[in-house]
């Protein structure tokens, strides 16, 4: 992996977190990061004594290049913020230098300079510059990059309709900037949670703006609610809903059972809080029977759940890490199902059919059966021996 980041006469070791896992092809910056730091040093003479805040910083490049300014930092993503921790370490840069915010925690500090890396989930933009709203003012300078392919009309309308005018730069290594001027406009009410039905039973599933799944059921787990009944009788029983998102596969679970317990884990903090919100307006009796993590998979589970052992593990595995594509993530998911299962326990995945999950849970288990498959997926159960 490159991991050496030189820019203006200055360099920063940059990794990607977990850095085991990482293809070494990738890095932990892109063009856009390049091209607003440059952007930046070139147009704003006392920026270390502005007021900065920094939205969806991938890997905590920007948070390592502006420490200078204590930047408040914001981002949806427990990986991220891992990221950043550890490239904050080894450049030798304070971690008290960031103010870390988690996308669903409100800020209500003014601020001069927001530094935005336009996300993947459109929505989430949205959500991002509605909450600004009250953080900005006319004197605000707003700044945002991305990939070219990522800005479109659509988005420099949001920014228009959100905040005020806006403008764009030249494409430069196929990124490019958004400015905008903050106009003082308020927006009556946000869009989000977004919200849906299941069939049967009929629960509400509120979904936050970055929640996957968030305008309808995924139909992955469609298929796995379909054959959730098949799995063996969970009374009692401990199960981990793995990359939950809003929760569906781990309400449905709660609903079969009495006695059971249920884990619901996710890196995105707006998945692990809709999750909570859709136990709660469904379920409330059994949220004590519940716990709810933010989390890199089952990283420390032991010590982060208040149940320490697994009877099952369902899991809707993950295609991407931020803009990535990969699955070192299913990969770890897997493994870390393994160690935290107890003996007989099931890990449960369910999963598009092209993809090579059978064979690496036969690598990891030492088996693997079919529990249903149709056209499009395949719901695999392998056995801890
Ligand atoms: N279980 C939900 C469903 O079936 O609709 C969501 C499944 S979605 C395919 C995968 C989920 O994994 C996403 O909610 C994503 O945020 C989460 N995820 C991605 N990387 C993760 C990680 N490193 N640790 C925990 N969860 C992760």
């Amino acid at each position: 992996m490159n991991t050496s980041l030189t820019l203006l006469d200055r360099n920063l070791q940059l990794v990607r977190y977990p850095q085991d896992l990482q293809h070494p092809s990738w890095q932990a910056w892109d063009a856009a990061d390049e091209y607003i730091i440059e952007y930046v040093e070139q147009n704003f003479q006392d920026i270390k004594n502005q007021s900065v805040s920094i939205y969806n910083d991938d890997f905590g490049a920007l948070a390592c290049w502006f420490a200078d300014s204590k930047p408040i930092w914001v981002s949806d993503s427990f990986v991220a913020k891992q990221s950043c921790l550890v490239n904050l370490q080894q450049n030798n840069i304070p971690i008290e230098s960031v103010s870390f915010y988690d996308s669903v925690t409100p800020i209500d500090s003014p601020v001069e300079v927001v530094l935005l890396k336009v996300p993947k989930t459109t929505a989430l933009l949205e959500q991002q510059l509605i909450d600004l709203q009250a953080r900005v003012s006319p004197s605000t300078t707003v700044i945002a990059a991305g990939k070219a392919n990522l800005i479109q009309k659509s988005t420099l309308a949001l920014f228009e309709k959100y905040l005020g005018n806006t403008t764009t730069s030249l494409a430069k290594k196929k990124a490019r900037l958004v400015f905008c001027q903050p106009a003082g406009i308020t927006s009556d009410s946000s869009l989000y949670p977004t919200i849906w039905f299941t069939d049967k039973p009929r629960f509400k599933i509120s979904n936050l703006a970055n929640v996957f799944a968030r305008q309808q059921l995924d139909i992955g787990a469609r298929f796995m609610l379909e054959h959730l009944s098949k799995l063996a009788n969970m009374n009692n029983k401990t199960v981990i809903d793995l990359g939950c998102g809003n929760g569906v596969l781990g309400l449905h679970i709660l609903d079969q059972s009495k006695h059971i317990k249920v884990v619901f884990v996710d890196e995105s903090y707006m998945a692990v809080a809709s999750a909570k919100k859709n136990v709660l307006v469904n379920m409330a009796e059994k949220e004590h029977q519940c716990d709810f993590i933010v989390n890199n998979c089952l990283d420390n589970f032991t010590q982060k759940s208040k149940f320490t052992e697994a009877d099952m593990v369902l899991c809707n595995p993950p295609f991407h890490q931020q803009n990535t594509v990969t699955d070192h993530i299913a990969w770890q998911m897997f493994k870390d199902a393994k160690s935290v299962l107890q003996n007989g326990g099931q890990l449960v995945v369910v999963g598009n059919r092209h993809l090579d999950y059978p064979n690496k849970l036969k690598r990891l288990f030492g088996n693997a059966a079919t529990v249903a498959t149709n056209q499009k997926f395949s719901i695999l159960s392998a056995t801890k021996r």
